[in-house]
């Protein structure tokens, strides 16, 4: 038995963890002082308590602790690296390269950042989403100052060859930065092994809580500038200003404790739900999984169902929480438009309009899956009858 609606939307957001709320709430009430009020005890207690998370943080993706800097959410952390990054380095170039499969927030930073002057490479990516490192190497000129590439995708689950982008951006100084917003907690991330000079993560992704992220920023070999995007009393080394959310940054560096701790465990546990759900629907005919069969991320599947609409299905199926295209672009769909993903691995309209996300997460069973499965079954086969008559 289930309780419906199952969620399978976990590439959107994850529920909080209990672990997780429990240590936040006396923040709340108790620890409520300000991490800048350095006067009295109520700020020493919050101070003392966001240098834990970030502590914590810091370990996660082995970096130093003063290389993390507290955000509102990876859009700003990505926001801040690359236009900080941009601005900063202006005097050495006017060139970014990134990837046609990015987040929105790096799409639309690089538009503006154009609009202002710089060129901006979009790469191509192949039938799986990979980037081509050749196409990549390519790409670079004398005025490339930053490479822009995310870890891995949020509506296909492809893993890129990180490190060896990093190797390629050290031989050449370039600035790299990835958004590795849905890696963390799921992949190992070591922004050492990968070259990595800014690193773009979000808590409510790992079941902490909504409205804090975090950038990483490399401060030694080399040491890495970004302008800052907000401006005000000098909070997080002067590069991001305003009141820290002691709650939120201790929640969310409990949530990346708990996902590190247990990454082997639930990653194994997800990737055996995932090909569950993965076999059932590929036995459906006309269909076709996205993204690459091997570099995925584990609680990630992509499916198009030919002949039958993604809006079709999802109403019909209202009893599983699942997403079209992207939770940020599905609005449109429906119109000409459908997700960007989907169009840069090569999908037609009518394939990106079938296509459903199954995001699987931590509190994900195997009788949820065989549920979903069950109900997609049902709905797939009804929506396909239904337009061979001819009725809707
Ligand atoms: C969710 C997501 C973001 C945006 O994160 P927010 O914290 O919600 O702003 C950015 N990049 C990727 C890859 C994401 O999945």
């Amino acid at each position: 038995m289930v309780n419906a609606p199952v969620y399978m939307d976990y590439h959107a957001t994850t529920p909080v963890d209990s672990r997780v709320l429990d240590t936040m709430l006396p923040f709340f009430t108790e620890y409520f002082g300000n991490a800048a009020s350095v006067q009295h005890r109520f700020g020493w207690i919050a101070k003392e308590s966001v240098e834990i998370a970030r502590k914590k943080i810091a370990h996660a993706v082995n970096a130093q602790s003063r290389e993390i800097i507290f955000t509102g959410s990876a859009t700003e952390s990505n926001n801040l690296a690359i236009k900080g990054a941009a601005e900063a380095y202006r005097s050495k170039g006017n060139h970014i390269i990134t990837t046609q499969i990015e987040h929105q927030c790096v799409l639309e930073s690089c538009r503006m950042l154009e609009r202002n002057g710089f060129n901006v490479t979009y790469l191509p990516v192949d039938r799986s989403g990979m980037v081509n490192i050749n196409s990549l190497t390519e790409a670079v000129t004398k005025q490339t100052i930053l490479i822009s590439v995310m870890m891995a995708n949020n509506e296909i689950g492809t893993i890129q060859p990180v490190a060896t982008i990093g190797k390629l951006c050290k031989e050449r100084g370039i600035i790299f930065h990835t958004d590795a917003t849905q890696a963390v907690g799921k992949l190992p991330v070591d922004v050492e092994e990968m070259g990595t000079h800014l690193l773009s993560m979000t808590s409510h992704k790992i079941y902490g809580p909504k409205g804090v992220g975090a950038l990483y920023v490399r401060s030694r070999n080399p040491r890495i500038a970004v302008e800052p995007q907000m401006h005000g009393a000098g909070h997080e080394h002067g590069i991001r200003s305003g009141t820290l959310n002691v709650a939120g940054i201790v929640g969310f560096g409990k949530a990346m404790q708990l996902a590190i701790e247990e990454m082997e465990k639930e990653n194994g546990r997800i990737f055996s739900l995932r090909n569950r759900l993965q076999k059932r629907l590929e036995s459906i005919s006309g269909t076709t999984v996205n993204g690459h069969r091997i570099e995925r991320l584990p609680n990630n599947l992509s499916v198009t169902f030919h002949g039958a609409h993604a809006d079709q299905i999802m109403t019909a199926m209202s009893d599983v929480a699942v997403s079209a295209g992207s939770a940020c672009t599905s609005e449109e769909i429906g119109d000409i438009q459908y997700s960007h993903v989907l169009q840069a691995i090569g999908l037609n309209a009518e394939a990106g309009r079938s296509t459903i996300r199954f995001g699987l997460g931590r509190f994900t069973s195997e009788a949820e899956v065989d549920f979903a499965a069950e109900r997609i079954e049902t709905v797939v086969a009804q929506i396909r009858e239904r337009t061979a008559v001819g009725i809707s």
